[in-house]
């Protein structure tokens, strides 16, 4: 397989429109995307005309306005390029019109009370700046998706308005650096994607894991991820052909998948891609969902997506590396050689640390989900507390700076290895701290909070919306003064006395932290509940409507489809649960327990005492009781639940009421399944799923 010739073969690419667009056209969809101007509606007739004739010639006979509503998921329906000639005979044909916009029903969608059924009408907008491509013989055409009265219903157009903010006071500050070069900022995105792939046919057999994408039961197997031994160990053979047939399909969509390797967990893997504008990566992490999804389904496998699919073994994330990018390709968070003499960039760090610092709540609240609730904290993933991880000598270089100390140039300082043949490498800046939510790694941030089957749309519109304020404010400040250098030293000093409590350098997966961060004021949102509440908090709808990322109304429909959905997994949950506990594990127990029974009753009529088998029996059938009323509490727990209307309380007794009733249950079926013969228990063991790819 030539890798060169495969990659974005299936994308209507920068090569492909230089080649078949006329170049007015092409030079004017180029400058949309180079300089975030909007799209010269003249251009779309030829555009399409052109797209159609391209994915013709590659096999589709479909096309789909692809769209990210709010579900973590997309969506789109394929309509034909069919379309009767009036004669008897059909030709093919795509309008400017049908490129640019669609009409999907918004009221199928969540939409958090702005759509009823009887307004359903939505719009999808081409989205140019994000290459069309072609999967399963329909062309994929992105767009964003928004209310017939123009409020958004997806992802992707807070992120593009949040871009759009970024980049308009990124260039103000830049300007006034002097800088008359670059047209835009954007900023750049690599995901990293954690997952899990177990066999298909054990996958099957697991109502929990087919419904839920986790497990609701299983107990603890006698090997899990104690002995270190798979991160980067050796990839299993039917591991490495999924690797291998990824690579391949998302190649040839454009997706630029560079690194994979076997994760901390048995059974965890990871991938990630070359970063790209945010806008493309997000597009770009779905359809590596999906492709991972689908590629493990052909292969006899399944993709594992959720953040925690298994208790007691490392759950997985998405790191969320983040960078500025000028046009011009100047990444505004690289140091450079000297970071003590780079006042620019010490400039844009203090407008990052700054805006996590504010606004910690909205990034807390962006990689919040029911899945992930039993990721974050478990100290294998970051806390729930938002902090920033500098590095020594960076904070010691802000803080510095702060107190108007000279700041020394420390020698370049060189690891010896030990080893004559080894090179000397030179040290990085600072070493890695892997508990860190927020760290910076040399040349970008890497946000750690983020699961791993939610779309990273929303914690970029954070990230680039609380950026754009903070350096809206740096602009007004240093267009407005006298005194360029002083100015930037006083925003410097004010960024160290104001938020260094943001800054954290230690172990965040300590008790010891969870205390210091609360003497530092620092928020601790434990769950999604109650980080959702960020969603409406005054000085956070205030933000996104200065910044127009986000209208009030926007704001609280998201609110509502949050907690909404947050209600709605749980549910799903509690539901399978039981069903599994009532008709499968309990029916098996007394089973096992009726034919130890009989075991019994041969060993007594064969004149043995069966003294241990009596005591086991009493053990099951404690058990089995135990089992019985946990049933019925989770039952009534989640009725009582139910039968809450409004969404916040609703919300909250889920949290409260439901989960520990799942968890009770879980516990007494777990101790069941460690007792009991295996041949009797009703579905695969976690040793079975963690260890048989
Ligand atoms: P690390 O060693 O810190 O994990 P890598 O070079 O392996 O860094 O990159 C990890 C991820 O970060 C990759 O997806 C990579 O593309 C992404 N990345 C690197 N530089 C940037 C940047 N400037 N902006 C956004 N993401 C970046
Ligand atoms: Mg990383």
């Amino acid at each position: 397989m030539d890798m060169i010739a495969n990659f974005g073969s299936k994308v209507f690419d920068d090569k492909v429109m230089r080649q078949r667009l006329p170049k007015r056209v092409y030079d004017s969809l180029k400058h949309t995307n180079r300089e975030g101007t909007p799209l010269d509606p003249a251009i779309a007739e030829v555009v399409a005309g052109s797209m159609k004739d391209w994915a013709v010639e590659n096999g589709a006979t479909h096309y789909t306005h692809w769209f990210q509503p709010m579900t973590n998921i997309t969506a789109g329906k394929h309509d034909s390029f069919l379309t009767p000639a009036g004669d008897g005979s059909v030709i093919l044909e795509f309008s400017g019109k049908s490129l640019v916009v669609g009409e999907p029903d918004a009221s199928s969608f969540p939409n958090g009370g702005l759509r009823n059924t009887f307004e359903a009408r939505g719009y999808t907008a081409w989205d140019p700046t994000s290459p069309a491509f072609i999967r399963d013989h329909t062309l994929y055409i992105p767009t964003a998706f928004c209310a017939y009265t123009g409020e958004a219903l997806d992802m992707k157009t807070p992120l593009l308005r949040s871009m759009q903010a970024l980049s308009t006071e990124a260039l103000r500050v830049l300007r006034l650096f002097g800088n008359n070069t670059s047209h835009r900022v954007i900023p750049t995105v690599g995901a990293e994607q954690e997952y899990f792939l177990v066999d298909r046919k054990l996958y099957e057999q697991r109502l929990d894991l087919k419904i839920c994408g986790r497990t609701l039961f299983g107990a603890k197997p006698p090997k899990g991820q104690e002995l270190d031994d798979h991160y980067c160990g050796r990839i299993r053979l039917r591991v490495a052909e999924f690797m291998e047939t990824l690579d391949q399909e998302l190649w040839s969509l454009g997706v630029t998948a560079k690194t994979k390797h076997n994760e901390a967990a048995p059974a965890q893997h990871e991938l990630a891609p070359v970063f790209e504008s945010a806008n493309i990566a997000c597009d770009h992490n779905h359809l590596t969902m999906e492709m991972m999804r689908l590629t493990a389904k052909k292969l006899g496998l399944a993709c594992l997506l959720h953040e925690k699919p298994f208790a007691g073994v490392n759950g997985s994330g998405k790191h969320n590396n983040w960078s500025l990018s000028t046009d011009d390709g100047l990444n505004l968070l690289d140091p450079g050689k000297t970071p003590w003499e780079n006042v620019q960039f010490l400039t844009f760090l203090c407008a990052v640390i700054t805006a996590v610092h504010d606004y910690s709540d909205l990034l807390r609240l962006s990689a919040t989900s029911a899945g992930n609730d039993r990721r974050l904290g478990g100290y294998e993933a970051p806390p729930a507390i938002i902090s920033v991880f500098l590095g020594e000598q960076l904070t010691h270089t802000l803080t510095d700076i702060a107190c108007g100390k000279h700041v020394d140039v420390p020698a370049t300082v060189s690891l010896q290895m030990g080893v004559e043949t080894l090179p000397n490498l030179k040290r990085d800046d600072s070493d890695r701290n892997r508990t860190s939510p927020f760290a910076f790694t040399g040349n970008k941030f890497e946000f750690r909070m983020v699961g791993s089957s939610q779309s990273i749309a929303l914690a970029n519109v954070m990230l680039n919306t609380a950026v754009a304020d903070v350096l809206h404010d740096y602009a007004d400040r240093l267009a407005q003064s006298d005194d360029f250098d002083t100015e930037l030293k006083a925003i410097i000093s004010e960024t160290v006395r104001d938020h260094s409590a943001v800054i954290f350098n230690g172990n965040n997966y300590t008790a010891e932290w969870v205390e210091e961060a609360k003497r530092r004021g620092l928020p601790n949102l434990a769950n999604t509940v109650d980080a959702i509440e960020a969603m409406i908090d005054c000085k956070n709808i205030n933000l996104f409507e200065r910044t127009g990322v986000f209208s009030e109304l926007e704001c609280r429909s998201r609110y509502d489809i949050m907690l909404e959905n947050y209600c709605k997994v749980v549910c799903i949950e509690a539901s399978t649960m039981l069903e599994m506990a009532k008709r499968q594990i309990f029916p098996a127990c007394i089973k096992y327990t009726g034919d130890t029974a009989a075991s019994y009753n041969a060993m007594t009529a064969a004149g043995l005492s069966a003294a241990a088998v009596q005591n086991y029996l009493a053990e099951l059938n404690e058990l089995l009781a135990q089992i019985q009323a946990n049933i019925i509490a989770l039952e009534q727990a989640y009725s009582t639940a139910q039968g809450i209307t409004a969404h916040k309380p609703h919300a909250a007794a889920m949290r409260d009421h439901v989960l520990p009733a799942m968890d009770a249950l879980r516990t007494s079926c777990d101790k069941m399944e460690t007792i009991m013969g295996c041949q009797y228990w009703p579905m695969p063991t976690y040793t079975d799923l963690l260890h048989r790819v």
